[in-house]
């Protein structure tokens, strides 16, 4: 495991009496794109905070890029980027100019700052005013801070949140850009279909405990949850579809009939012989739906 991106060993945190992180231990692959779920109150930001090397385990060991994260190592930060929610920017600076002064910190070299803003599409806006960014905007100038000295390993908080549906996908676009560069991100998010769409393995806390660890299509798979299939009401009675082979139960829900079945490819073949396809609506199960099984059906914090 020594080559392992992230090892976290029997990780326990305690606040007073309450026990934050309970015995945690995972490993996360270099390259992988890591996904951290939970409600909240289980612990992720506590266990992040211990993995980037901001706080102190009580017991168990970490280490980052084969190195312990505490006490702070100089020579890990440089390959190490962290985008929190709460990122600040230098103030009265443009887009371009916040990206140099933090690369000039890192002692790059001038210039270092634009090729960041084109990596999260920002290009055009490298003299526009930090301040008159839109919230979207920001969120990816954020990005590009946290990846401006090329680390091997990002850290990403929650960086979609407070994004309009376009502006979440073109964030989408950059963090798969990211992980086809083969750098490792460690991924926290409350959005269910984020983690679902990008997130290679995804570890869910609950009661800062680890609840599962799996890739988001094992996870569903495990829940061995039926398949919905929604027909138009005038294309098949609710009779016939319950009695067709391999359908566990069919209701009628305003104008469709709903039909529940672990034979999905056999009772579509079925309803195509008997009304066609092109009106049927499949709804599988979801990284949600395992998510709330797993959380005991807590919402998505
Ligand atoms: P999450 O990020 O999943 O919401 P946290 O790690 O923030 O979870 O919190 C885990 C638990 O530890 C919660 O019960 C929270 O109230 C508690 N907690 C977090 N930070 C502190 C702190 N600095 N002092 C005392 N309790 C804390």
């Amino acid at each position: 495991m020594t080559d392992a991106a992230i090892t976290l060993d029997g990780i326990t945190k305690r606040y007073g009496e309450t026990l934050a992180v309970d015995r945690v231990s995972f490993a996360v692959r270099p390259g992988e794109f890591f996904g951290l779920l939970g409600p909240n109150g289980a612990g992720k930001t506590t266990l992040v905070e211990i993995v980037e090397g901001l706080r102190r385990a009580d017991s168990g060991s970490v280490t980052v890029l084969g190195r312990p994260p505490w006490p702070r190592d100089p020579g890990l930060l440089r390959r190490v980027g962290v985008q929190t929610q709460a990122s600040a920017f230098f103030t009265r600076t443009t887009a371009a100019e916040h990206l140099d002064t933090v690369a000039a910190l890192y002692g790059l070299p001038r210039g270092a700052g634009a090729a960041g803003l084109e990596l999260v599409g920002l290009g055009d806006k490298a003299g526009t005013r930090v301040d008159n960014l839109s919230g979207g905007q920001r969120q990816r100038l954020a990005i590009a801070t946290a990846l401006v000295h090329d680390p091997e390993l990002i850290f990403l908080d929650e960086p979609t949140a407070a994004l309009d549906t376009e502006a979440r996908r073109a964030l989408w676009e950059v963090l798969r850009g990211l992980k086809s560069q083969g750098r490792t991100v460690f991924y926290t998010t409350h959005h269910m279909d984020e983690a679902q769409a990008l997130c290679d393995r995804v570890a869910i806390l609950s009661h800062g405990r680890l609840a599962a660890l799996d890739s988001p299509g094992n996870l569903i798979r495990s829940l061995k949850a039926p398949t919905l299939l929604s027909v138009p009401a005038d294309q098949v009675s609710v009779g016939v579809a319950a009695v067709l082979d391999g359908v566990d139960r069919a209701w009628v829900d305003g104008t469709e009939v709903v039909v529940e079945t672990r034979s999905a490819g056999r009772v579509l073949a079925a309803l195509d012989g008997i009304g066609g396809l092109d009106a049927v609506r499949t709804r599988n199960a979801t990284l949600e739906d395992a998510y709330l099984a797993l959380t005991g059906a807590e919402e998505p914090a």
